[in-house]
């Protein structure tokens, strides 16, 4: 069950609606997010909700029986929009697209990527400047120095900023040179940095681990918002299966399970997702025709020389092809149909 209340839900109120929630069996643990206060209970008794909806204080009240309640579409009938700023909201009403290379090398790159993005009216740029590497003889990133270059030129030009973080210490010294935290795969199930970035008032994409079910995606995604944070995108990005012909299997039905499960946006990493720089655009109009809200991917003016991920990077040619595609897909796909998933129970399906 998760319980809304009213802004002006005083103490005494409060004290009321835990006591009256532990008396019917219930476990409460209160929730103060940026937009909202909510009591989420934890329990298996059945009982009639308007014993508690008509208690002073409370704004509505919901029956969820998912594990992570505050990221479940079953209480919020709207889906969560974030904006960012200059004009760009991410939403389920249009397609967000993010580009830029796997690792930010030096700040003529930085320049010139800005100059493609804004002429092609990309709105995000993503690069690492902090760098999980399989080899620790592998290019680490330029960190928080290379942030400070990525995030002026992106500034100056109306572009927002995606960045990986990888440790707690780094949620705060990130935090006015970013727009959008990235989790990445690796530290998807890192609790004490959920915890953190659940605590900042920036949005966080939250790419699933490498071999994450769904259902822990969203129990990370759960952790942001239960520590009062609502600006959460999901993003898949591959998963670890016995398949070796590609870096990692996409796994495309995570776009509709997400939607239909959860309120947030949710992104498509095609890059990661496939690792082969042939597959990334098919990949990507796939992703966008399972109703992706946006698409993260990595590109680089010569991917031969990119210090990381080069193999899975578009060059420019093909990133212009790939983004007038895309645009042409999400046409498509608007006159096709309309991605509301089918309910189990239409008598007609
Ligand atoms: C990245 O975006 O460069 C990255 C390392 O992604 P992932 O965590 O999905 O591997
Ligand atoms: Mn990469």
């Amino acid at each position: 069950m998760l319980i809304q209340l009213k802004d002006n839900c005083n103490d005494k109120d409060f004290q009321e609606i835990v006591s009256v929630v532990k008396s019917l069996g219930y476990k409460p643990s209160e929730v103060v997010t940026q937009y909202g206060r909510y009591v989420i209970c934890v329990g298996s008794a059945e009982v009639d909700i308007r014993i508690i909806g008509n208690l002073n204080g409370i704004k509505d009240v919901h029956v969820v029986a998912d594990q992570s309640k505050l990221v479940s579409r079953l209480w919020k009938v709207q889906t969560t929009e974030i904006p960012l700023g200059d004009g760009i909201v991410i939403s389920r009403d249009h397609l967000t697209i993010g580009m830029g290379p796997c690792s930010i090398e030096d700040e003529e790159q930085v320049i010139r990527i800005v100059g493609f993005l804004k002429e092609n009216g990309v709105a995000l740029m993503r690069g690492g400047v902090y760098k999980p590497r399989s080899s620790p003889y592998s290019f680490r990133g330029h960190g928080l120095e290379g942030l400070k270059f990525f995030y002026k030129h992106c500034q100056a030009n109306g572009i927002k900023v995606v960045s990986e973080v990888m440790q707690v210490s780094q949620v705060e010294e990130m935090h006015d040179y970013i727009d959008i935290y990235q989790v990445g795969t690796r530290n998807s199930q890192n609790f004490n940095l959920l915890d953190e970035l659940g605590k900042v008032n920036k949005p966080v994409l939250l790419k699933r681990g490498m071999s994450s079910t769904l259902q822990e995606l969203l129990a990370s995604a759960e952790y942001i918002f239960s520590n009062g944070n609502e600006k959460v995108i999901l993003c898949e990005r591959g998963i670890r299966t016995y398949e070796t012909a590609y870096r990692n299997t996409l796994d495309l039905n995570a776009v509709p399970y997400l939607k239909e499960k959860s309120h947030l946006p949710v992104f498509v990493d095609p890059s990661h997702g496939v690792g082969v720089r042939a597959y990334v655009e098919p990949m990507a109009l796939a992703a966008v025709m399972a109703g992706a809200d946006g698409l993260l991917m990595e590109i680089h003016e010569v991917p031969e020389r990119a210090v990381s991920d080069g193999d899975q990077s578009l060059n420019l040619t093909e990133a212009r092809r790939c983004i007038t595609r895309i645009r042409e897909t999400v046409r498509l796909r608007d006159s096709l149909y309309d991605l509301t998933p089918y309910q189990a129970t239409d008598p007609d399906h």
